[in-house]
């Protein structure tokens, strides 16, 4: 990215407050006048002087001279307060503004973006989550910098040149000469940090993703005795960004040495030039005061320059992979336009095919179709596609070759919000917001009342436990176990009322009361909808009134549980296995001992 179109990008967001803009350029402009003020004045107070001494005038006819002098520099002084004053409160009201306008519209930006954005391998919540906090703070530190330091230090800079041509063209022209060399000096110095700055920051953004994950493994790190090779991990990245940064701290210690050099050069050079036109009766004395401070006032911005250079070096990197996050037009989820009366539910896929953005092909040629009103069971091995599979009927990715139909129109073609509406998702960990209960299950319909929230709850059977806490449905979710989260997400579906349900394994991760009563809640919502299930539990697909089997990315079978088995394969080898790891027999002998088991529809509203 260039600066220029860094201005070009950031432009849009300084917009609304061009007022700021304007006034902070115009304190500029005045600033910049000012600040020559200061060698002006002391050029005439070394002349008046040496012409008081040369004159043999007595001192109290010195002192009208002391006294404009005096109430010049305290006048400016004040005016530079000010002006400085304005410069800074203007610069920080657009960098807080700009950052604030920033800060939101990436949020909103990325809400937008379909799934597969967040699954590539850049996009790990730590490593987004560095980009953007420091695409922020690096921008909006730039902006501010360029208002209260750059502006204000290069215009002072070209008002300094033009009264040095101005007041002798050979002194002007030395100044002229030496500004490109220490130019030159700092652009090589800035491009050798440039390569190392892209290293710091993905060194950072590691570390910082490097850290997320120790805190979600933490248990298994800790169980395995694993802390010394986290630990090492983290070192190492740690040694590589140390590295970097003492890398670029000689670089730069170099270089400054360097250009301190050559502006002590250039003040000899003008202090000799104007020794010689001041021996020769071309100038007052004073002069040399008023080229040294003019020539300090042209380099001060370059001194900075490697410093400045360095910011919006920082900028440009930042603000690239900030802006590509911003403006990755092409990640934003497509939609089309279709929304009918009312979505009946019935699904027809032709030859599709599916990769993932990583290259992973998860779907080959499947063919299916998914009747509406009843429960179609996706059965298949870990990592067989259904979960992929249900991605793509959720619209959350489109297939890469073949169609998928709903209610005999391209799915494409509906409008993705309309759709969603009309689909319910219950996936094994169902995510639970913080806040409270209420809010949870309100996140299926903001807008439903009270009695219908209760009402949702009951049906999910999870009424009663919610209020056997002691603020009922104004208690925290996070305080629910892992079965009464999942009731709480089925809730929010009851509350949705979608005619279509997908169903991933809701119950793969709950204990065997929980998943009864989840069964129980879900029996009673499946009636009069389209029901799509992935599950591994016999009891959930065995009576699905239609089971596609997948293998590796392929339907294989499918048929009813009895047609399916008939056919000797991957169902059948499925089906054999899990009943064995049930232990029929064992279970059988047990119930009928004991006379167990017949309660299992018990109704818990009761
Ligand atoms: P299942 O639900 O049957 O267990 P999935 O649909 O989750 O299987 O996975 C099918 C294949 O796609 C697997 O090979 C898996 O590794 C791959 N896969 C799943 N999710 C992603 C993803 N986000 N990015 C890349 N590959 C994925």
């Amino acid at each position: 990215m260039t600066l220029l179109q860094l201005f070009k990008s950031v432009a849009p967001y300084a917009r609304p407050y061009k007022w700021l803009v304007v006034a902070a350029l115009a304190l500029t402009l005045v600033g910049s006048i000012t600040a020559q003020v200061n060698a002006y004045v002391l050029q005439f107070t070394v002349n008046s002087i040496a012409q008081l001494l040369e004159d043999q005038k007595q001192l109290s006819e010195g002192l009208f001279i002391i006294a404009i002098i005096t109430a010049i520099l305290l006048g400016k002084e004040a005016l530079s307060i000010l002006i400085t004053f304005g410069q800074k409160s203007f610069g920080e009201k657009i960098r807080i503004f700009v950052s604030r306008d920033l800060a939101q519209q990436v949020i909103e930006r990325v809400l937008t973006y379909r799934l597969a954005f967040f699954s590539e391998d850049d996009s790990g919540s730590g490593k987004l989550q560095a980009r953007i906090d420091q695409g922020v703070s690096s921008l909006t530190r730039t902006i501010q910098s360029f208002f209260i330091e750059i502006f204000p230090l290069f215009a002072s800079a070209i008002v300094a040149l033009i009264g040095m041509l101005n007041a002798n063209i050979y002194v002007g022209l030395v100044a002229l000469c030496i500004v490109p060399v220490y130019f030159f000096i700092s652009l090589q110095q800035a491009k050798r940090l440039k390569g190392w700055r892209r290293e710091i920051r993905s060194n950072r953004e590691n570390r910082s993703g490097g850290i997320i994950n120790i805190l979600e493994s933490i248990t298994v790190i800790k169980s395995f005795n694993r802390e010394d090779i986290e630990a090492k991990k983290q070192q190492d990245l740690q040694i590589a960004l140390t590295e970097t940064q003492m890398k670029t701290r000689s670089t730069n210690f170099k270089y400054d040495g360097l250009k301190t050099f050559i502006e002590q050069f250039g003040v000899v050079v003008i202090i000799i030039l104007t020794a010689y036109l001041v021996l020769t009766g071309q100038m007052q004395i004073g002069a040399i005061m008023l080229h040294i401070l003019l020539f300090n006032n042209v380099t001060a911005p370059i001194r900075q320059l490697h410093r400045i250079y360095g910011e919006v070096n920082d900028a440009l990197i930042y603000a690239e992979g900030f802006f590509d996050i911003l403006n990755a037009e092409e990640q934003v989820e497509q939609s089309g336009e279709y929304r009918p009366e009312k979505i009946s539910g019935k699904f027809e896929l032709r030859g599709v095919d599916f990769t993932y953005p990583n290259g992973t092909q998860a779907l080959f040629n499947i063919d299916m179709t998914i009747q509406p009103d009843r429960i179609t069971a996706l059965v298949g091995l870990s990592g067989a596609g259904k979960s992929t599979l249900i991605n793509l009927l959720d619209k959350f990715y489109e297939p890469d070759g073949g169609e998928i139909l709903l209610d005999g129109v391209p799915l494409h073609d509906f409008d993705t919000h309309y759709l969603r509406e009309n689909i319910g998702l219950v996936l094994q960990k169902n995510h639970i917001f913080s806040g409270t209960i209420a809010e949870n299950i309100l996140y299926g319909k903001p807008d439903a009342s009270y009695e219908e929230m209760v009402d949702a709850a009951r049906q999910a059977y999870i009424h009663d436990e919610i209020m056997k806490h002691a603020q009922g449905y104004e208690s925290s979710a996070l305080a629910l176990s892992g079965g009464q989260q999942q009731r709480i997400a089925i809730a929010r579906l009851f509350l949705k009322k979608p005619p279509i349900i997908f169903l991933d394994e809701p119950t793969a991760s709950l204990d065997a009361v929980a998943t009864e009563q989840i069964k129980n809640s879900l029996d009673a919502i499946k009636k009069g909808r389209t029901v799509i299930m992935v599950s591994h539990s016999i009891s959930q697909y065995v009576d699905a009134e239609m089971i596609y089997v997948l293998k590796e990315g392929r339907v294989v079978e499918h048929g009813t549980h009895e047609d399916a088995y008939r056919q000797g394969g991957t169902y059948k080898e499925i089906f054999d296995a899990a009943a064995r790891s049930l232990n029929v027999e064992k279970i059988n002998n047990t119930i009928s001992e004991g006379g167990g088991a017949s309660a299992s529809g018990a109704d818990p509203r009761r």
